[in-house]
């Protein structure tokens, strides 16, 4: 008798875009999964616990419903995330279709995947039937017969990941990418996008050369150009990147080998005729979501709604998530959006919708965060998945931090810090997939129940916090949080947020190593 083998589903879709239909599809999919769905900080959506014998139905059933699961693992370039608010406006539009063309250009040709889980019927995303058709991509499919056009036979030595973000919103942890985005607005439309490489969380435990990095400007293109200095970005990884030791072969090592200039160098040989620029300087106050109510600018509403931890479950004792989206989507037809911080957000409302949606939400205790009475800090922590569904975890993380937070909202409540913002989260390992090691507060699994404890980091996510502690106890964090929280009540200025009361009076310990998690 073979072991019950299961498997993790992840749908691939570019900024977080999910239509009502395609949202009914993954809801009835959980039957073959754990009976829930997790929304992924890079905008997917997570199916855990699928049998082996189903494998081939939830893939075939993600690919017909327009979304895919190409690209959203293996060594390629991972789901494109963009800026998860749904405004109508020039650069909001131009990012979401940027976040498409990437999602287009950079997905693998090759037909095994058809073959392997479609019985060889190529069912293609929609945001490859958008009008915005690669014809490049078109041409160079078709002349290469088998090979791919841009990860030829060998494909990337390593994932790879690409953001854009809206300045100055940086909900998308735009220094934590491979390759992040910056639009810049001349007139009212987008004149080109700064361009950032070798950002990347991830270091390995016991791999004393691996540790995360932040992202640094490369240049600036014009729009259309943009995409192109993209893959020149990527074939340089291709080419350049290390296919000795898979622990430093993503694209952070890449540029640190061969340095800033060098990269650079090499990406601007790779595109002849192209007019390339300095980087223009970026700016970002937060990676927070917006919570509640919003208009979009075209006269609809949105409403991005607090998803614990962003499990998409129904719970006997709290909020019903899984009834209250399925409603939503099937009476109201509403179109989602998962945000990078695990929430969700429900598009399109007319005016005239809003009370239904609010009643919707209630019906299931689903509260949006302004009726919540959540800590600011609340509504924007959230943790890696972690136990008992990642085989990498250490401790404890999306099922320990809820807990932990319900004892440090009482204490932010007491000092008065309620409303600042101050990032949280919490990984079950070194290897950083919640995004721990940019945030004030940052806890990385060591063992069961005990975390490195970073501080230092920031809300704007452009700053790598530094070790606190080596090693604190679960139960223990919300008592060390406590020192910090009532000193920088006691020590701030006048509108200092955390991270800056941080930078100005205390000194960051050591950036995030793996020698951090040796055992003693
Ligand atoms: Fe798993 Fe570690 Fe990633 Fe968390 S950070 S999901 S424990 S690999």
């Amino acid at each position: 008798l073979d072991k019950a083998w299961s498997f993790m589903i992840r749908s691939k879709m570019p900024g977080g875009r999910i239509t009502a239909e395609q949202w009914m599809i993954h809801d009835d999919l959980c039957a073959k999964a754990f009976g829930n769905l997790r929304l992924t900080n890079r905008q997917g959506i997570q199916l855990h616990g699928v049998l082996k014998g189903g494998v081939k139905e939830v893939i075939h059933n993600v690919c017909h419903s327009g979304l895919s699961t190409m690209g959203a693992c293996g060594d390629v370039v991972r789901n494109t995330m963009g800026p998860a608010a749904p405004i109508k406006d020039a650069v909001h539009a131009d990012s979401q279709k940027l976040t498409e063309e990437i999602s287009q250009r950079f997905l693998w040709r090759s037909s095994a995947y058809a073959d392997i889980w479609l019985d060889g019927e190529k069912v293609e995303p929609d945001w490859i039937k958008d009008p915005v058709v690669d014809a490049k991509v078109r041409e160079a499919t078709k002349a290469a017969e088998g090979e791919d056009p841009i990860y030829g036979k060998v494909y990337l030595p390593r994932k790879f990941k690409i953001a854009v973000a809206i300045q100055p919103c940086n909900d998308v942890d735009v220094y934590s990418q491979d390759v992040g985005l910056v639009p810049h607005v001349v007139n009212g439309e987008v004149e080109g996008y700064t361009i950032t490489v070798g950002g990347g969380f991830g270091m390995s435990h016991g791999q004393l050369n691996t540790r995360p990095f932040l992202g640094q400007p490369l240049l600036y293109a014009k729009r259309a150009n943009v995409v192109d200095a993209i893959e020149a970005v990527v074939t340089t990884q291709r080419d350049h990147g290390n296919r000795t030791e898979r622990k430093n072969a993503r694209l952070k090592y890449t540029v640190q080998s061969m340095g800033l200039d060098g990269f650079r160098a090499e990406v601007v040989r790779r595109l002849p005729g192209i007019e390339t620029f300095p980087p223009k300087e970026l700016k970002f106050d937060t990676v927070e979501d917006k919570l509640g109510w919003h208009e979009q600018g075209d006269g609809k509403l949105y409403c991005a709604v607090y998803v614990n931890m962003g499990r998409i479950v129904d719970r006997e004792d709290g909020p019903k998530y899984r009834s209250a989206f399925a409603e939503l989507a099937t009476s109201l037809k509403l179109p989602f959006i998962v945000t990078p911080n695990t929430n969700m957000i429900i598009a399109d409302v007319a005016p005239e919708q809003k009370e239904a949606v609010n009643a919707i939400l209630a019906k299931h205790g689903v509260v949006h965060a302004d009726d919540a009475g959540f800590t600011r800090a609340r509504k924007v922590a959230h943790a890696c998945v972690a136990l008992p569904t990642c085989g990498l975890s250490l401790s404890e993380s999306e099922r320990a931090l809820p807990g932990i937070l319900d004892k440090i909202d009482p204490i932010l409540a007491e000092l008065g810090l309620e409303d600042e913002p101050i990032l949280f989260r919490m990984t079950g390992c070194p290897n950083g997939c919640g995004r721990p090691y940019n945030a004030d507060f940052g806890f990385v699994g060591r063992a069961p129940n005990k975390y490195a404890m970073f501080v230092g980091g920031s809300i704007r996510g452009n700053t790598l916090a530094g070790l606190e502690f080596k090693s604190v106890l679960g139960d223990e964090i919300p008592a060390r949080v406590r020192v910090f929280l009532e000193a920088f009540k006691a020590e701030r200025q006048e509108g200092e947020i955390f991270a800056d009361w941080f930078a100005r009076t205390r000194t960051k310990g050591a950036e995030p190593t793996p020698e951090q998690f040796h055992v003693e």
